[in-house]
């Protein structure tokens, strides 16, 4: 079974998730460290409980969300797995992240890419891949249905969903994403966000007022 610590990185108050079960083999999502002090605290913590990481996951390309991918590929040297399409949203943070002040200076794409129906395997644990854009044309969610846990990057938040105005971003993409491929889901799966605090599939079901009202005029 697979144990979680989130760190909150960057002037975004991104989550990272550390997920790792009993063999200690794990993966990192989303880093988005990207002070000195951020860095130190996630390598401390990886070390402190002897995970062994296998792979760097990737829900989608903002800078909050792979601020720290270039540090986690030198740190440990695993395979960056994300969607085909994030290399466009990566290639685009070379450009924009100066103006928020979280300079990237180096093109890392992902080695292995997935999509919907694929999994990503490490020690005991099978995480399945959701194919959810709407966010961002490359967005994937992360389910883990022993635990029933989905790390859902930026589609689904507690109250509320992810902004559907940025580049490649449509709304009615991202509510389609949330109803076939996260409502879904066991009703007591918990949510882990890319922001805020974590929720489950059956509070957001019942009480989300994007997805009521969303469900109440198809
Ligand atoms: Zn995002």
């Amino acid at each position: 079974m697979i144990q979680i610590q989130r760190f909150i990185f960057n002037p975004f108050s991104e989550n990272t998730f550390i997920v790792w079960d009993e063999t200690k083999e794990g993966v990192i999502i989303d880093p988005g460290c990207h002070s000195e002090s951020e860095r130190k605290r996630m390598v401390q913590f990886i070390e402190k409980e002897g995970i062994n990481i296998r792979y760097l996951l990737n829900t989608h390309g903002h800078i909050d969300h792979i601020a720290g991918n270039s540090f986690v590929k030198k740190q440990w040297k695993v395979p960056f797995i994300a969607h085909e399409k994030i290399e466009s949203e990566i290639r685009q943070t070379l450009v924009y992240g100066i103006q928020y002040g979280i300079p990237i200076t180096e093109l890392l794409l992902p080695e292995i890419c997935v999509t919907q129906g694929d999994s990503v395997k490490f020690g005991d644990t099978t995480f399945s891949v959701l194919y959810t854009p709407g966010h961002a044309v490359s967005h994937i969610s992360f389910y883990d249905a022993e635990s029933r846990s989905v790390f859902s990057g930026d589609v689904l938040f507690q109250m509320g969903i992810g902004r559907w105005d940025f580049q490649g971003g449509n709304f009615d993409v991202l509510m389609e994403s949330i109803i076939n491929q996260l409502l879904i889901l066991p009703e007591d799966t918990t949510v882990y966000c890319g922001h805020g605090d974590f929720t489950t599939i059956g509070m957001e079901r019942r009480s989300n007022p994007y997805i009521k009202n969303y469900l109440s005029k198809i």
